[in-house]
């Protein structure tokens, strides 16, 4: 969307605003409303050399929606600085209380705010599709042979989401179910929720110590990033303890196995620990109002035909025959042919052998299975062959 059209937006907005606070104040609530309705991750307030720019980020990508002179800019800033209580600004709209987090940086043009709706709405469990094959999977896993399935992928991927939605798949009166987690992103009923608090101390290895004395079924961690809890959360899941644990890795199978030998973890202890990985990724979903299906180009089916064949060592000749999806952009998407987004996924069952390999050191990428996923989601209009590209490049 051009800044002309969101600033006729805001201005509407701004209409709609009490006359009774300061314009400043009307402006902000203005720009965090239209931002939190746009469905924005986070809303910037930067000052560069003779401006202050405010974007939004959705669904990844930065929109510049309005540019204010610097002196404005220094203004707003001092009076979202005003507004904040604790690093948090409360924003009551006739429809919702909204809290952002509000986080100051320092830049060479002067002060940077970077404010977060705490309640955003991407956690919703309902937004997640998972396929019939991948819950059958993982409930099989959790049933038969207990141990860790570790959730991996780069943050902001959906960890989270697919962890609560394991566990809402697993929830069942007869069993005890509790978390550790870094903030608490979707309150769940009979499931013991805790929440770190290094400053206190309370870490995720000391949590998971006084977790493990409670004796609950099933231990969810939503992001084990420090040696020590990983260790005692592996040895525990060796013991056939059933974890869930989320880990920020932005690699492949390989590299997470890797990382973890590399850390000091036995290699004999990750083998018999870890039952299942699954790796994440989030592409942009193409919007539903201008979506049009179309056949690639020549251009686009030689790179389709690279991908399968430096990813993926089974022909896929079928894809050659397959039409795929586009938004062609419209009103809903501000032009950009997308709108939402939705996870791949791949699953790995952990083996000696898959060890051994790794130790080998064969080198060789394994996102077949994510890219398989991907160009079946594309197939069926639920990403963009483009984001496939994107997605085998990183
Ligand atoms: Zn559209």
């Amino acid at each position: 969307m051009s800044g002309k059209k969101w600033y006729n937006l805001i201005k509407n907005m701004l209409a709609k605003t009490n006359y009774d606070n300061p314009p400043l104040t009307r402006l902000i609530e203005s720009l965090l409303e239209q931002g939190f309705s746009e469905g924005a991750s986070d809303i910037y307030f930067e000052p560069n050399t003779n401006q202050m720019d405010v974007s939004y980020r959705i669904d990844g990508d930065l929109n510049n929606i309005l540019t204010l002179p610097a002196k404005t800019g220094i203004d707003l800033i001092s009076q979202i600085k005003n507004l904040s209580q604790n690093g948090r600004l409360e924003l009551n709209t006739p429809k919702n209380k909204i809290i952002f987090s509000v986080c100051l940086i320092y830049t060479n043009f002067g002060e940077k705010i970077i404010m977060r709706p705490d309640n955003q709405r991407e956690v919703g469990l309902e937004k997640i599709s998972l396929s019939l094959d991948l819950l059958k999977l993982i409930e099989k896993n959790i049933k038969e042979s207990p141990g860790m399935i570790l959730v991996a992928g780069p943050a902001g991927s959906g960890k989270t989401t697919l962890l609560y939605k394991i566990l809402e798949l697993l929830d069942s009166p007869h069993i005890n179910i509790s978390t550790i987690e870094d903030r608490i992103k979707h309150p769940l009923e009979n499931i013991n929720q805790s929440r770190l608090n290094p400053k206190i101390g309370y870490t995720a290895a000391v949590a998971l110590r006084s977790l493990l004395r409670q004796d609950p079924n099933i231990i969810m961690a939503d992001e084990i990033n420090n040696e020590e809890a990983m260790k005692v959360a592996l040895q525990n899941s060796a013991k056939g303890r059933a974890f869930l644990s989320g880990l920020r890795s932005s690699g492949d199978v390989v590299n997470i196995i890797s990382d973890l030998i590399k850390t000091g973890m036995p290699p004999e202890l990750i083998s018999s620990a870890i039952n299942l990985i699954i790796t994440q990724r989030l592409v942009r979903r193409p919007c539903g109002d201008c979506l049009e299906k179309y056949n690639p180009d020549a251009e686009e089916k030689e790179m389709l035909n690279q991908i399968i064949k430096n990813n993926i060592s089974s022909q896929m000749p079928f894809m050659e025959k397959l039409s795929f999806y586009r938004g062609r952009g419209c009103g809903k998407c501000h032009g950009t042919g997308y709108r939402g987004q939705t996870s791949l996924y791949e699953t790995t069952k952990m083996s000696p052998e898959l060890i051994e390999s790794v130790q080998k050191n064969d080198g060789q990428k394994k996102i077949a299975e994510l890219i398989k996923d991907g160009l079946n989601k594309a197939s069926r209009g639920e990403t963009t062959l483009a984001e496939i590209f994107r997605l085998a490049k990183e």
